[in-house]
């Protein structure tokens, strides 16, 4: 079997859920392992260094991209963000399954890297939907909600570069279907 598919890499407009959906994911299988990715926007109420993301200046990250430490990054909403080699190769290279949740320019980059990745887009079930989970998160001002809605049409447009699209309208349902396709893809 191909190693590229112990990558899964998860994308889907701010809001969706990825990151509930992979949490709950990651508690009813410990052994999938998360990717913390680097970034330059400051961390958030209840985020945690080095669990979240690591944490740093735009310099810092420029930094890291020289040095070739950076496998893919991208600008997102004003801020850089980046996955570390140290994340994944040594990882997959062991046959564990590491989750990238990441936006879509970088799932392109890592396509091109990987091409037998496991690629899921996670939909909102509606545009109100993601609007109010947005909001109802409370972690965004109201500029920075604007920007990830809008940007939120134009990442819906990648969704068929994907292996897979799942709608997020309920949690524990999602990470199940979630799971069954990385095993589908393992087992092929
Ligand atoms: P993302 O990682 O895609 O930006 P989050 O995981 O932070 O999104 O979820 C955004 C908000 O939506 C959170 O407050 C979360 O609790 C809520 N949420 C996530 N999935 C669902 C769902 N299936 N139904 C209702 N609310 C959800
Ligand atoms: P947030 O600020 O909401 O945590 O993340 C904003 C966006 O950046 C999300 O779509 C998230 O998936 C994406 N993102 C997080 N880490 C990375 C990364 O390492 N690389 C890329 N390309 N995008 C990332």
């Amino acid at each position: 079997m191909n190693k590229d598919r112990y990558l899964v890499v998860v994308s889907g407009p701010s809001g969706c859920g990825k990151d509930t959906v992979v949490r709950r994911l990651r508690a009813l299988h410990p052994e999938i392992e998360l990717s913390v990715s680097a970034t330059s926007r400051p961390m958030r109420a209840g985020e945690a260094e080095g669990v979240d993301y690591y944490y740093m200046s735009r310099e810092e990250f420029r930094q890291k991209i020289q040095a070739g430490e950076i496998l893919e990054h991208a600008e997102y909403s004003g801020n850089l963000y980046g996955t570390p080699k140290s994340e994944v190769d040594k990882r997959i290279g062991q046959g564990r399954t590491v989750v990238l949740v990441i936006e879509v320019e970088g799932a392109g980059n890592i396509r091109k890297l990987y091409p037998e990745a496991t690629t899921v887009f996670l939909m909102p079930p509606s545009m109100e939907q993601l609007e109010a989970r947005l909001r109802g998160r409370g972690t965004e001002d109201e500029a920075s909600i604007q920007r990830r809605l809008a940007r939120a049409r134009e990442e819906m447009e990648y969704a068929p570069l994907y292996t897979t699209t799942l709608v997020n309208d309920e949690v524990e349902s999602c990470a199940d279907r979630l799971y069954e396709i990385i095993r589908q893809r393992q087992q092929a």
